[in-house]
């Protein structure tokens, strides 16, 4: 199937500013999110497109290569579409010349972005439900205060290369199959940064950048699960030569609560109930994430019956609603029986018509169970 332009994809134009494309993407995924659209193939395989594109288009190196290359240049490497022409041997060079520059030298003279950096964060389910702020301590390359990330000495500057005239790249000439071909490659007096530091910052000792681990308030959004992964812009390590820092993304893993289970955004919870409370019904107290709630037991509930509190459950991460919870009746069977309440299960036995235990007890039956209840809850 041939993939369409992304361009398209996104509905922006080519020359879309990234805050463009990003409001496109925004609009798009909220429409064709797989939640908004369950068990719909076509939505679902509609907002892999969307997102895909977005991938592409933004980010900037992808999205130059994508501009010139099309679908086979977007993977960020300038040149990546012809790696599979690796079994020619000295072919890559030639496409490199052709097509003037080349992704990997370039890649090393210009700036660069920093790295993203991934920080995990455990916490409880409840500070999943209401969200948290807390600080992670995250070691990161920054750049140097000293120097601003020039590497040279305060009163110095960085000298141009006199090896390669400042452009990073020396050239040579190399005789192939094709002919003698000018080929260039990356200065090794400078390493392709053009220039040269003779006096060195002291704190950075000429790098630039230095490591530093820093504390870093990161707000955790209601509605986040397991494995939720929270980015933060430009907080990841310092870029090169000018690039953009890195993004921070913080991967969340959320601890196993004592009582409750998550299913997407509902809890569910077991609630313990004697056989006596199942059978004439009961008032209880149900643990919720914020505290008790009571929850009505009609007569003759059978093990297994689950029980809904609306709107008692996780919020959603979207900010609008909750889920619910969903509470799960066990039914106790009492291990070891005095003597009168063996009689009284005997006279139960003895009076049970196979309609009571459907819950449908003869109007007699009721004191009856009264007396079961005080004999086996006091
Ligand atoms: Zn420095
Ligand atoms: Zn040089």
């Amino acid at each position: 199937m041939d993939k369409r332009d992304y361009y398209e994809v996104l509905g922006v134009s080519r020359n879309a500013t990234s805050d463009e494309i990003k409001k496109a993407y925004r609009k798009l995924a909220r429409k064709y999110h797989p939640d908004a659209n369950p068990g719909d193939k076509d939505a679902e395989a509609k907002f892999k497109e969307i997102s895909e594109a977005y991938v592409v288009l933004s980010d900037p190196e992808k999205r130059a290569g994508y501009d010139r290359f099309g679908h086979a240049g977007a993977d960020g490497q300038g040149f990546g579409g012809f790696e599979g022409f690796g079994d020619f041997g000295g072919l890559g060079d030639i496409f490199e010349m052709f097509f003037g520059g080349g992704g990997r030298t370039r890649r090393r003279t210009g700036p660069e972005r920093g790295q993203d950096i991934r920080t995990d964060m455990e916490i409880s389910l409840e500070e999943a439900a209401f969200g948290l702020e807390r600080e992670v301590k995250v070691p990161r390359v920054e750049t140097c205060g000293t120097c601003g990330g020039s590497g040279a000495a305060a009163g110095s500057k960085p000298k141009t290369c006199l090896a390669c005239a400042g452009t990073g790249q020396v050239q040579f000439t190399q005789s192939t199959p094709f002919g003698r071909i000018v080929q260039s490659r990356t200065c090794d007096r400078c390493r392709g940064t053009g220039q040269v530091i003779e006096k060195p910052c002291p704190t950075c000792r000429g790098a630039g950048s230095v490591r530093k681990t820093r504390s870093i308030k990161v707000k955790v959004p209601p509605g986040v699960d397991n494995g939720s992964r929270l980015r933060l812009a430009g907080e990841g390590e310092a870029g090169t030569r000018g690039g953009p820092p890195g993004d921070l993304y913080v991967y969340i893993h959320v601890k196993q609560h004592k009582l409750f289970r998550r299913e997407g955004d509902d809890l569910i919870c077991e609630i313990p109930l004697s056989f006596v409370q199942a059978a004439l019904g009961d008032e209880i107290d149900v643990p919720t994430l914020e505290g008790k709630e009571k929850l009505k037991i009609p007569e003759g509930t059978q093990p297994g019956t689950v029980f809904r509190i609306r709107g008692k459950g996780v919020p959603h991460l979207s900010g609008f609603g909750r889920g619910d919870q969903h509470v799960r009746i066990k039914v106790m069977i009492p291990g070891k029986l005095s003597e009168k309440q063996k009689e009284l299960l005997r006279e139960f036995a003895r009076l049970d018509n196979g309609e009571s235990v459907q819950g449908k007890g003869q109007a007699g039956d009721k004191s009856f169970f009264e007396k079961m209840k005080d004999a086996f809850m006091g």
